[in-house]
């Protein structure tokens, strides 16, 4: 790989500063990241105090035999997320004089990692934060995590009987475990089922809000969403509760009007629009206690604050305010006792705890080949005008030789279709022309006013940096709904970055690649990265990547889970951590596995097809042994390229 000497001028005005402006950390990084002045990334698990670089703790992982593609949990960060939500929210009820209290739960869906859920619920535990669940297998995690009976689990998703019972047997070992109806069918079966065991039940009811969500996963609610009741079929359910004697078991209304809301006014509204439903319930002689407004606190992707559908265009705290305030509003004029807060929040909670660390292991480039520009008079018509151009001998302004240039390239590319230019020529065309677009783009790459035609020259003329990772499994959410991450590189942030490029992955599939990228103002389509040196790593952070993305990913090419550090922060050091657990990414082994194949016979295969081979003196009996050792070591190596 060659490497060019980056741009004198540019890079003496570069600082880390300036890093931290184009990277966006100020904006989406809130304390937690920052670079440090030998411009290495920090990350800050406390916010403010206590940095530990980023690239320490690759290395310690790489020396414990943990090769890239890496995940790093920063286990105290994802504790100071618990702690701000819960601390938040009692803070605005303290403010605001609120009677009830909040009593939150964590979605395990969001992250159902065990390391993930038992340190929510030590950091939570003083705050008797509770789980929610969405699924028989996530109310199996739930059950036997949950010891603090002063907190909660709230029950949500489509159950069938087997669900409701083990529910209805975690309440009779005294746990608070509510069953939130989802569905009228629900009802009956709660019914039934607690009769038949003689268990009383906790009931919720989901109701569908005509308040309409916004952003990415909008259609949670509304009329037509999947989930919840209707007001006729909450009027409905209510009776049916009535009529069987458990009127005293409904005690909660619940609502989810879908993840990331980037727009607090949808917020307000929808708790407005909740409460009324709630004081309505209690109205009707229902001992209601509980209002869960479900999740939907966002994450601010991008920085920018924005009501983009990356960004959010508020803070915890506003969120925490503007709930408290129009619970007790609504409240109030309807002379109903206050509700106990809850709020399913998971996004906020575990986004930022988690980093992907990739290594550019190559580079695309449409320049990586200098064309040969000496005058031949041997030359053929065409090439002879490209390299006119080349040479600006027309004097023409950059954007006319451009111009020109385009009008060449096509004549080219039909000259080689009809078969009267050689393909020595053709690469000849190629190269010049693409030399004169990249002068172009540098021409203009300081400039502040540019042609809108370079926008697009831009992104063909931007470096492929090929990364060892799968965005269908690392960052699913880019692929399936474009959704933003930041993306940093851990180290070089004192120097300029002087490449425009998109990041690819190792997936053979066009569609394994990162093309837009966060910036306050707009979405980037190109990020700018440093040059890569020979014989030197060059490693890129994904950030936020803890919400959704670790089970979400798919098994596309065979790839699988990557390897996963934990870290904690060392008690008595002042930047020290360690890496308590790990854990290892899939082996070709297991990935062969989940698709029907075993190692084993997939060895004997081999191995039937290497005796044939000697036996027929195609290859050396030791030849035959040394291929079959390479071919059952590699199915327990890992999936995504190695060092080793
Ligand atoms: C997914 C989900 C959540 C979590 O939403 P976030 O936006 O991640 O906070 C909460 N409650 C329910 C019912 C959900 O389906």
């Amino acid at each position: 790989m060659k490497t060019k000497p980056l741009d004198a001028e540019q890079n003496a005005q570069w600082n880390t500063e300036a890093s931290n402006h184009y990277y966006g950390l100020k904006h989406w990084g809130r304390d937690h990241f920052r670079i440090d002045t030998d411009g290495l990334l920090e990350v800050y698990p406390f916010r403010g105090s206590r940095g530990i670089r980023i690239l320490d703790i690759v290395e310690e992982a790489k020396s414990k035999g943990f090769e890239l593609p890496l995940t790093i949990r920063i286990q105290d960060l994802l504790r100071t997320r618990v702690k701000e939500l819960n601390a938040t929210f009692r803070e605005v009820i303290e403010e605001e004089g609120y009677g009830g209290a909040y009593r939150g739960v964590f979605p395990i869906k969001v992250n159902q990692m065990r390391e993930v859920i038992e340190e929510i619920l030590e950091a939570g535990s003083p705050y008797d934060y509770g789980l929610e669940c969405g699924s028989k297998p996530e109310l199996m995690i739930a059950l036997a995590q949950h010891e603090n009976l002063n907190s909660l689990i709230i029950c949500n998703g489509y159950k069938d009987d087997a669900f409701i019972s083990m529910a209805l047997l975690g309440n009779r070992m005294g746990k608070t475990i509510f069953l939130v109806v989802e569905q009228l069918s629900e009802v009956s079966r709660i019914i039934k089922l607690s009769k038949k065991l003689g268990i009383k039940p906790k009931i919720g009811l989901r109701v569908k809000l005509s308040t309409a969500g916004e952003g990415k996963w909008a259609k949670s609610s509304g009329e037509e969403a999947k989930f919840g009741l209707t007001s006729p079929e909450i009027i409905d359910a209510s009776k049916r509760i009535k009529e069987a004697g458990l009127e005293d078991c409904l005690q909660l209304l619940h609502f989810h009007i879908g993840s990331q809301v980037p727009n607090i006014q949808t917020i307000k509204r929808a708790s407005v629009e909740a409460t009324r439903f709630y004081c309505e319930l209690e109205k009707m002689g229902f001992p209601m206690q509980y209002l869960d407004l479900g999740g939907g606190l966002g994450v601010d992707y991008d920085g920018s604050r924005s009501n983009d559908e990356s960004s959010m265009n508020y803070t915890m705290r506003e969120y925490a305010r503007d709930v408290v305030y129009n619970v007790k509003s609504v409240c109030e004029s309807a002379q109903v006792k206050v509700p106990d807060i809850i709020t399913e929040s998971g996004r906020a909670v575990v986004a930022a705890h988690s980093i992907l660390i990739t290594e550019v292991c190559d580079k695309i480039s449409k320049n990586s080949i200098e064309p040969e520009i000496i005058k031949d008079s041997q030359d053929v018509a065409i090439i002879k005008d490209l390299k006119s151009i080349l040479a600006n001998e027309f004097k023409s302004n950059p954007l006319e030789r451009y111009h020109d240039a385009v009008q060449k390239k096509e004549e080219a590319d039909n000259l080689f279709n009809l078969g009267y230019l050689q393909l020595k020529d053709k690469g000849l065309a190629d190269a010049i022309y693409w030399k004169i677009c990249k002068e172009l783009l540098d021409y203009y790459r300081h400039k502040k006013i540019k042609p809108e035609e370079l926008d697009k020259l831009q992104l063909i003329m931007a470096d492929q940096y090929v990364c060892n990772f799968s965005v269908f499994q690392s960052l699913i959410d880019h692929w399936a709904c474009n959704q933003l991450f930041p993306i940093v590189p851990i180290h070089r942030l004192d120097e300029a970055p002087s490449v425009d490029a998109l990041l690819v992955d190792i997936t053979c599939d066009s569609e394994g690649k990162v093309d837009s990228f966060v910036d306050t103002e707009d979405v980037r389509s190109i990020l700018r990265l440093h040059e890569l040196k020979e014989n030197e790593a060059y490693y890129l952070g994904v950030f936020l990547v803890g919400a959704y993305q670790d089970i979400m990913g798919d098994l596309h090419n065979l790839f699988g889970r990557v390897n996963e550090v934990h870290v904690f922060l060392e008690d008595d050091e002042e930047d020290g951590f360690y890496i308590e657990d790990s854990i290892r990414g899939f082996s070709i082994n297991e990935v062969l596995g989940f698709t029907q194949y075993d190692g084993a016979s997939l060895t004997r295969q081999m191995k039937k097809q290497i005796d044939e081979a000697t036996k027929k003196d195609r290859i050396k009996p030791r030849e035959g042994v040394r291929i079959l050792e390479a071919y059952t070591k590699l199915l327990k190596s890992q999936t995504y390229l190695s060092e080793q």
